[in-house]
C-alpha cells in the first residue's frame, strides 16, 4: 500500500464532510509520506481505539428506528436498522494519529466533521442529527464495513484509490451514489443489495 493511500484512507473512509480548512489540510497531507512499516504499526492501534471508543460511547448509542424516519425503512432491511446504532454528539471523535506514532497527521484530530462511521455504528453531530439523508450516507458505510470487514474495507478503499484516486474511490463514490439517488427520491432500492453488488463489480 502506497503511502497517500492510507492517509487518503484516514481521511476519507472513516470520515464525511470535512470542513474547508480541513480539505485543505487533506491536500497538504496527501504530499507527506508514510512508510509501510508506519501503517503496519499503526494500523492495529487504529483498530483498537475504534473497539475502545465505541465501548466508551455505547450508553449513548441510539436505535436508528427512534428517529422515525419514513424512508430509511424502505431502503434497508430491517435487521441491518435494527443492528446499527447512531451517537448524537457535539464533536465527532477522531483517531488520535499523533498518539499512534503518525505525528504529522496531528491537525487530522482538530477536524470538525458532521458524520463519521465505524463498524455498525456511527457518531453524528446534534445540528444534523434529524437529517435523514446523513444517516442513509453513514448507512451505506455500515454495509460497506459489514460486507466487507475492517481489513478488507481498508484494503479495497486502498486499491480502488490506486486505480481512481481519492474522490472517486469506490467505497466512498458509492456512499455519495446512494445518498444522491435517495436525495433525489426517485426510485426505491434495496441499499443493501446495492452495496453488495457494487462490491462484487469489478475494480
Ligand atoms: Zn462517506
Amino acid at each position: 500500500m502506497r503511502r497517500r493511500e492510507f492517509i487518503a484512507f484516514l481521511t476519507g473512509a472513516l470520515t464525511d464532510w470535512p470542513s474547508n480548512a480541513f480539505a485543505k489540510q487533506r491536500h497538504l497531507m496527501t504530499q507527506i509520506a508514510l512508510t509501510p512499516e508506519e501503517f503496519h504499526a499503526a494500523y492495529p492501534k487504529l483498530q483498537a481505539w475504534i473497539q475502545k471508543t465505541l465501548a466508551t460511547y455505547e450508553i449513548d448509542a441510539q436505535p436508528i428506528a427512534s428517529m422515525r424516519f419514513a424512508r430509511l425503512p424502505l431502503y434497508f432491511d430491517h435487521t441491518s436498522l435494527e443492528a446499527a446504532r447512531f451517537i448524537p454528539i457535539d464533536r465527532v471523535p477522531t483517531p488520535p494519529l499523533a498518539a499512534m506514532g503518525l505525528d504529522r497527521f496531528a491537525a487530522f484530530e482538530q477536524g470538525d466533521f458532521n458524520g463519521v462511521t465505524y463498524l455498525d455504528r456511527y457518531f453524528i453531530k446534534r445540528p444534523v442529527v434529524t437529517e435523514e439523508a446523513l444517516h442513509f450516507h453513514e448507512l451505506i458505510h455500515v454495509a460497506q464495513w459489514r460486507l466487507l470487514g475492517p481489513e478488507s474495507f481498508l484494503t479495497a478503499y486502498a486499491n480502488g484509490l490506486d486505480e481512481f484516486g481519492y474522490e472517486n474511490s469506490p467505497l466512498e463514490k458509492m456512499a455519495y451514489d446512494a445518498e444522491a439517488s435517495f436525495r433525489r427520491s426517485s426510485v426505491i432500492f434495496d441499499a443493501d443489495k446495492f452495496v453488495a453488488e457494487r462490491l462484487a463489480r469489478p475494480q
